[in-house]
Parts: C-alpha cells; sequence; structure tokens
C-alpha cells in the first residue's frame, strides 16, 4: 500500500549522525554565553551564505523574531504592521514586546504584504514593519523599502520560510535592519528547533548577542532586559552541516516544482504558484490556489487528496486577524482583511519537497489534477 507523501520531509545523512556524536563525546553541549565554537562557525558560515555582515544563531525562529524587535528598542505603545496571513509567531512576537500587532493585507498574487496596506496603516506610533517571504517567495522590498524611508520605521525581515530566496539577486537576510530565520523541523534549512538572526549593523549584532544571553554585557553583569535564546552546540553542528547540503535541497525543490507546474498548467481550476521576474524562490510551500471556491469546498478537496495519500496542508485556515485573541489583543474588532481572508478560503499546498521521486511528483500530479477539476 502507498503511503501519504508529506508536505515536507527531513534530510539527515549518515554524516549528521557521526556529528551529533562528536560533539556528544567533545563534553561542551552549550556554551555560557551562547557563542560555543560551532555556533560562532554556524553564525559565519550563515553570514557568509546570506551575504550580510553579522549573523547571530538563537533558539528559534520565533526567539529570532523577539529578540530582532527587542533590539531595535520596540516595546509597549509602539506599533509594527505585519501581514495576517502568516504564521501566528510573526505577530505573537510583537505581542511579546508590549507593542500592537497592526495588521496589513497581501497581495493576492504573491500572498505576501502588500505595500500599499502597509502605508494605510502607518500612524505615528509605527516603528517597525515584518515583510513575512511566505511560503519561500520574498515580500515585495523595493515598495516596503520605501515606505519605511519615507516614515522612518524599521524593517524586519521574517524570513523563516526563506532560506535561500532571491531579491533581485540578493539573498533574503539582508533587505532590512535584521533578518530572521528559522530552522524548525519542517523548513528547508531544518535541525528540529533553530533561529538565526542576520544584520549589517554593528550595533543590531551586539545587542542580538546580548539579549539570546539575559541582556549580559561584557562583564557578567546584566545591562539590559534579555532572555535565554542560546543556540545548543549540537544544533548549530548540524545547522553547519545541513547549510551545506542547502544548495542541493533548493535545487531539487525547484526541480520539483518546476515538474509539477508543468504538470498542472492547464488545469483551469487552479491558480498555481507565481514567481515575478527577478524573483527566487525557495519552494519552502508549493501553494495553489482553488479559483472560485469557498472553505467548505477547499476542506474536501484536502481531504480527498489525504484519502489518496497526497499530504495536502492548508496554510493558513485563520488570518492571524481573525484569532479571538489577537483580536483582542489588537483592539481591532472589526478589521477586514479581503485579499488575506479570500486566500484563506482557497489555498492549499501540496508536496514538492527535496526528498520526492519523478514517480512521486507525478502521481501528486495526477490525483490533484482528478480530485480538483
Ligand atoms: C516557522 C515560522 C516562524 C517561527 O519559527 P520557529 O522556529 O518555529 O519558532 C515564524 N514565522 C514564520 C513565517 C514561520 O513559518
Amino acid at each position: 500500500m502507498r503511503e501519504t507523501i508529506p508536505i515536507s520531509k527531513l534530510s539527515i545523512s549518515n554524516e549528521d549522525i557521526k556529528i551529533v556524536t562528536k560533539i556528544l563525546k567533545s563534553g561542551i553541549l552549550t556554551e555560557r554565553t551562547g557563542s560555543g565554537p560551532n555556533v560562532s562557525q554556524f553564525e559565519s558560515d550563515f553570514a557568509h551564505f546570506v551575504g550580510a555582515k553579522r549573523a547571530v544563531a538563537v533558539s528559534s525562529g520565533t526567539a529570532a523574531l523577539h529578540a530582532s524587535l527587542m533590539a531595535l528598542g520596540i516595546g509597549p505603545g509602539d506599533e509594527v504592521i505585519v501581514p495576517s496571513f502568516s504564521f501566528v509567531a510573526t505577530a505573537e512576537s510583537v505581542a511579546l514586546t508590549g507593542a500592537k500587532p497592526i495588521f496589513a493585507d497581501i497581495d493576492p498574487q504573491t500572498y505576501c504584504i502588500d505595500p500599499e496596506s502597509v502605508e494605510d496603516a502607518v500612524t505615528k506610533k509605527t516603528k517597525a514593519v515584518v515583510p513575512v517571504h511566505l511560503y519561500g517567495l520574498p515580500s515585495s522590498m523595493d515598495g516596503i523599502r520605501e515606505i519605511a524611508e519615507k516614515y522612518s520605521i524599521s524593517i524586519v525581515e521574517d524570513a523563516a520560510q526563506a532560506v535561500g530566496a532571491e531579491y533581485k539577486e540578493a539573498k533574503v537576510g539582508t533587505m532590512g535592519d535584521i533578518a530572521c530565520f528559522s530552522f524548525y523541523a519542517s523548513k528547508n534549512l531544518a535541525v528540529g528547533e533553530g533561529g538565526m538572526t542576520t544584520t549589517n549593523s554593528e550595533e543590531y549584532a551586539d545587542a542580538l548577542r546580548m539579549i539570546r544571553n539575559h541582556g549580559e554585557g561584557r562583564g557578567n553583569e546584566s545591562v539590559r532586559l534579555g532572555h535565554n535564546y542560546r543556540m545548543p552546540e549540537v544544533v548549530a553542528a548540524l545547522g553547519r552541516a545541513q547549510l551545506q547540503r542547502l544548495p542541493e535541497i533548493l535545487k531539487a525543490r525547484r526541480s520539483n516544482a518546476n515538474t509539477v507546474t508543468n504538470l498542472l498548467n492547464d488545469q483551469d481550476s487552479l491558480t498555481l504558484p507565481f514567481e515575478p521576474e527577478g524573483y527566487k524562490h525557495s519552494w519552502y510551500l508549493y501553494t495553489v490556489r482553488l479559483k472560485g471556491a469557498n472553505a467548505a469546498r477547499r476542506n474536501k478537496i484536502v481531504q480527498r487528496l489525504r484519502e489518496r495519500k497526497v499530504g495536502a496542508t492548508v496554510y493558513y485556515h485563520t488570518p492571524i486577524h481573525m484569532m479571538e485573541f489577537y483580536r483582542a489583543f489588537s483592539g481591532r474588532e472589526k478589521i477586514e482583511l479581503k485579499q488575506t481572508e479570500k486566500a484563506s478560503r482557497q489555498v492549499f499546498s501540496i508536496p514538492t519537497h527535496q526528498g520526492m521521486s519523478k514517480e512521486d511528483l507525478e502521481y501528486v500530479a495526477e490525483i490533484v489534477r482528478r480530485v480538483a477539476s
């Protein structure tokens, strides 16, 4: 019997197993300041890969977002503009600082935050905007940067889904003040739990290093508010190994996405993913839109796909601004984000991960054609 083809798959090599064993035998599992040998090496490898001056490793993508907002000095009374069509951590990290997440709408073609909607949301209290490179496609950064400059607000890239993605010849991670990455188990670079921040600012890098270790300065004394956001040595060593394989993983995902696009191109019921000129998707998720559908019909199709062993999944059923907690938290009961709400009813993602064979891809496309026509 056929096993379900999952939406993502870990790539763990024998070399990874050896690396973990080596760290365990070394006796150094973490370092008091958070800058152990493997963490430091992973940081410099990652900064080099992204093309950023500095990288500071942390314990998760959520920690990366929270620490970045803290490093920018964001707190109570401030507002931070975020897309509602994202993983909850994007808004949660803002709430953790005491600031208010203000939700903006998306571009219906790219599903990323719409610069026009960002500008509409700017007030005197706005301190930052957090564009999410959703599904692995970079946000429209020229538009975001223009607004950020015009109103003197900071940019924190949520690149949790987009390691290796490119916008106009540059990798994401250098297009704002600080960028945040996640190495959660489902991501393209996956170590279980882990995160990274990148920046071209020494000042922000110093602040991030302090924040990840209880706000400690050069002495052992805390000079600002911090947290324990340190990355363990085992995670850093695995991250380094995965980073070396990342170009291969990205290449396989790109090729798989192209294969599926070719097989589904003539399917009138679906809108396939869009990669604008000058953008390079990381293909973390291959997400299609079921044209004209309501949520019930989309959910039915996802259920049928799953019955036929295609691990289709919906990202995201409930936009953050419609979650009870965030509705109350934002203090805005009745905001309407038309494109966000429509997308949340119509999209679903299908597996195109790096571990799939040509036969798997053909199977997925064939089942999608049958079920979604
Ligand atoms: C995964 C993810 C995060 C959070 O990362 P964790 O490592 O799970 O904390 C934040 N934002 C987005 C868009 C994500 O997909």
